[in-house]
């Protein structure tokens, strides 16, 4: 069994596009200048549908995570123990990702991160993030 792959929709397509260039792009929304991720069809602040892609430096923190030690798929059972982030990246957003090429004990609030892109058997790369 293989692990699940992104599955692009109208609302994402964009975003995994740049996944494949190396860019991790969040949402800027060109009437009321809020930011935002996972990527939607609307503003979250003011509704408004005029939204604009701006690329992230990929240079965060941890703002919170979780150590899974449980596989929920047979795929994942090599992997755990395994961190799971939200990190803050520096442009305001939050995105939830794997915590790579860490010691799950060694991992804390405000670690300094940055995202890195990993392939996967279908189409699009994994957004991932390591210590920095
Ligand atoms: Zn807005």
């Amino acid at each position: 069994m293989s692990k699940p792959l992104p599955q692009p929709n109208v609302v994402t397509q964009r975003f995994w596009s740049s996944c494949k260039d190396g860019r991790f792009e969040f949402q800027h929304c060109k009437t009321c200048g809020h930011s935002q991720f996972p990527p939607r069809l609307t503003c979250t602040a003011c509704h408004g549908a005029d939204l604009d892609w701006l690329p992230s430096s990929g240079r965060g923190t941890v703002y919170s995570f979780t150590v899974v030690h449980r596989a929920p798929l047979e795929s994942f059972k090599a992997d755990v123990p395994y961190v799971i982030a939200i990190v803050a990246l520096e442009e305001g957003v939050r995105a939830m990702v794997n915590l790579r090429d860490v010691d799950p004990e060694t991992v804390g609030i405000g670690m300094p991160i940055e995202v890195f892109f990993e392939p996967t058997e279908g189409e699009y790369p994994l957004p991932q993030a390591r210590p920095r």
